[in-house]
């Protein structure tokens, strides 16, 4: 198992960033311990569909200036890249201030596009999944993760980050693939870490996001950066430190069945400024539930939440209807019809949404779980 560096840190004041970023590097030896000179290095950043910085959405372009600095001090050739959903990546990249960091350092912010095949280990679930090129190619991959809580995943940071790798419409496809079970993207998730193999996870948690996350939570001041070389033992220690229940995180569960070690959580692994028993409080957290012992879909749908249309929000934009893989969606005149039956639960409609105009509600079943474990 690894350790997990907390440096806590309440604003992206760029000196204050950049010494909070240079401090949890040094826990670990330094940048110079991860890239050596010439190395091209992969920036992987959380842009999702591209949101003002503002919303928390996405990695702050101040960590990422940090980081790419650090980078070029010591010889490295570090790139900024990631892979929208359905959108233009340059116009995302733009409004998440991507591209003015790269614009400013001299250095490629680009997308991951290209797909090739994803080299993969004896405890696969998959073995046909596709990266861009870009991230094989790259002699290192250091992953900029932002903290976030996730409607289909319940959290998202250093293991669901790598997600992006996949390329664009490629993401929809495996959602579809995946279909209700959440263990089983959970797995593919892991498959995708293990074969990516980021070298360090920095996490950006300054300010991050609950509720409705990934993209129409609510701002929350985590006020940590943390860093690890292990971000499945960073993401389950910030499961337990937001609240959440292990037993409910699909990321663990996948990895418990795997007998992956990080699963027996050992407070000795959390170092820096907080400490193993910290808790923070007020986080909304999506309430899932685990499906393993009712691995059936009627069941899988009543045990979650559904996509819901505020219609008085929406403007007709049209995109959570294109990225549907599942096909359960249609859009007409600023009204959404949904078929329920059809619906995977993947909420990448709701990622997609630029208003926050699709939530969730909760299905029967997690209702009834909730009321009586409250
Ligand atoms: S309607 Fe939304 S949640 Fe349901 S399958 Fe389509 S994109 Fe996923
Ligand atoms: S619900 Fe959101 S994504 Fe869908 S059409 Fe309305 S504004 Fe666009």
């Amino acid at each position: 198992m690894g350790k997990v560096f907390f440096a806590r840190q309440n604003t992206y004041d760029q000196p204050e960033i950049d010494s909070a970023v240079k401090r949890v590097f040094d826990r670990f030896g330094g940048i110079s311990h991860f890239v050596k000179a010439g190395e091209r290095v992969l920036l992987k950043v959380n842009l999702v569909s591209g949101h003002d910085v503002t919303r928390r959405v996405t990695t702050d372009p101040s960590i990422v200036r940090a980081v790419a600095r650090m980078v070029l001090d010591a010889g490295g050739v570090p790139f900024i890249a990631d892979s929208p959903g359905i959108d233009s990546f340059q116009r995302a990249a733009e409004k998440a201030g991507f591209v003015q960091v790269a614009q400013e350092l001299g250095i490629e912010c680009r997308e991951l596009t290209d797909p090739v095949e994803l080299p993969h280990d004896d405890k696969a679930q998959f073995h046909r999944i596709s990266v861009s090129k870009y991230v094989l190619e790259a002699d290192k991959v250091i992953s900029l993760a932002k903290l976030k809580t996730h409607g289909q995943m319940y959290l998202t940071m250093g293991v669901k980050n790598l997600f992006g790798c996949v390329p664009g419409r490629l993401k929809a496809g495996w959602h579809y693939n995946v279909g209700l079970n959440r263990e089983r993207f959970a797995g593919l998730l892991l498959d995708i870490y293990a074969g990516v193999k980021p070298c360090f996870t920095l996490l950006d948690g300054v300010i991050g996001m609950h509720g409705d996350g990934p993209t129409s939570g609510d701002p929350y001041d985590y006020g940590i950066i943390a860093g690890t070389q292990d971000a499945l033992t960073m993401d389950f220690w910030l499961c337990k430190m937001l609240g959440g229940r292990l037993e409910d995180y699909p990321l663990y569960l996948a990895a418990k069945k795997r007998g992956y070690s990080q699963c027996e959580l050992d407070p000795s692994d959390v170092e820096g400024d907080i400490s193993a028993d910290w808790s923070y409080s007020g986080v909304r957290i999506p309430k899932t539930r685990s499906m393993r012992l009712v691995p059936i879909p009627f069941v899988e749908r009543l045990m979650t939440s559904r996509p819901v249309h505020i219609p008085e929000r929406c403007i007709g934009c049209g995109r959570c209807a294109a990225v549907c893989a599942a096909g359960a969606l249609r859009h007409e005149n600023k009204r959404l019809y949904f078929d329920y039956g059809k619906c995977i639960r993947c909420y990448c409609c709701h990622e997609m949404c630029p208003v926050k105009a699709i939530e969730f509600k909760e299905g029967l079943l997690v209702r009834l779980a909730n009321f009586f474990t409250r």
